[in-house]
């Protein structure tokens, strides 16, 4: 009994953190550039890695971005915006609202 409790056990533990969901057609379009190499962005909230991609919410010098991060680790950032909008969008990616 034990080990049927094993075998449908999920372990070890992961996509603890959340994913985004497909993107909806009227998903709004982010503006993706290349890094700026500030390195003293700090993460604020991150999707699950388990993916080709994972999204990361930063927060840099008062303004906040989303961070994407493929696979080959190649990093694209959103624009740059206030706290309160960048957490809308934040929410509205994670719903598959803007991509
Ligand atoms: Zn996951």
């Amino acid at each position: 009994m034990d080990g049927d409790i094993l075998v449908s056990w999920d372990y070890p533990p992961r996509c603890l953190s959340p994913h985004v969901l497909p993107a909806r057609s009227h998903c709004e379009e982010l503006t993706w550039h290349p890094p700026r190499g500030d390195g003293q962005a700090r993460v604020v909230r991150w999707t699950c890695d388990c993916g080709a991609l994972f999204y990361e919410l930063c927060q840099a010098g008062g303004l906040r971005f989303i961070r994407r991060t493929r696979r080959d680790h190649s990093i694209d950032e959103s624009d740059r915006w206030q706290a309160r909008e960048a957490d809308a969008m934040w929410i509205a990616l994670l719903h598959g609202l803007a991509r």
